[in-house]
């Protein structure tokens, strides 16, 4: 029996952790709710880098890491991938794909933050999916806009700043209300992909909005790639 070390943070993680059995390892970074009601152990927090993820491998005697963390969640994926090869086992992960665009929608590409700025800087309500990051900037809020930011974290915001703490999944009538209490004209988004939070791109696409899209960051090889949580699981079934 191998044991198996899942890297969560994410729903499809947490559907996986629901199969796993109590020799396993489910692991979260801390930000988010820790569930009580699984089988396997779950443990919170960092590890201390690579050295310290490859040290707890050893240590708890893990066959397999399941990177099953957020596409943007890019330092814990290259972290993974590099103590899978310290400690010489197969690193899996699962990569769900990215959304694309369709007919009628208006999607412009930012590298990054100051390229996101630059590209709202003509609208006068952008709505933040981005996560706390646009917290970090309300001071640099330009005069002429009103910003709407959800994430997770509950914030007082300022003048010029509505805080909505929010976990997703988000539904197409929610969305609409959110875009049209916020006379959103700028949508601000990471391309996630996956169903629970794809909704703010339809209500966006309706009403002709743009939406600003964070490029994916670059991620490191691993032995096997999944998009769907029901192949990895076929796959784990075969592995354990
Ligand atoms: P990150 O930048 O890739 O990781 C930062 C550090 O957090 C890692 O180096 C690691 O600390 C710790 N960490 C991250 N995931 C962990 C896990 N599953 N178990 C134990 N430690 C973990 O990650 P992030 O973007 O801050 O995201 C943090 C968590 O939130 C991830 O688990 C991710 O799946 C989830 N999440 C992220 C996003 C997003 O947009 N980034 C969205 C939804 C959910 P050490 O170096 O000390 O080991």
């Amino acid at each position: 029996m191998k044991r198996v070390l899942l890297l969560g943070g994410t729903g499809d993680a947490l559907t996986i952790a629901r199969h796993l059995g109590p020799q396993h390892v489910y692991s979260l970074a801390g930000l988010g709710r820790t569930p009580a009601d699984l089988t396997c152990r779950v443990r919170v927090g960092g590890f201390g880098g690579v050295q310290g993820l490859a040290a707890f491998i050893e240590a708890e005697s893990i066959g397999l890491v399941v990177d099953a963390t957020h596409p943007y969640a890019a330092q814990m994926s290259r972290h993974a991938s590099a103590a899978a090869v310290l400690t010489k086992i197969p690193c899996w992960a699962l990569r769900r794909a990215p959304w694309e665009p369709q007919a009628g929608d208006d999607w412009r590409d930012a590298p990054g933050f100051a390229s996101i700025m630059q590209t709202i800087a003509v609208f006068k309500h952008p709505l933040w999916t981005l996560g706390r990051e646009p917290l970090d900037h309300l001071d640099a809020i330009p005069s002429w806009q009103h910003w709407t930011i959800r994430c997770l974290d509950p914030h007082d915001g300022n003048a010029r700043a509505t805080i909505i703490a929010a976990r997703g999944p988000f539904s197409l009538d929610g969305e609409r209300a959110l875009f049209d209490q916020h006379r959103t004209d700028v949508l601000i988004s990471k391309n996630s992909g996956g169903a629970a939070t794809e909704a703010k791109l339809a209500v966006a696409r309706e009403r002709g909005v743009p939406v600003v899209m964070l490029q994916r960051p670059p991620l490191p090889p691993v032995e096997r790639e999944f998009t769907s949580t029901v192949t990895l699981l076929n796959a784990l079934d075969a592995f354990i």
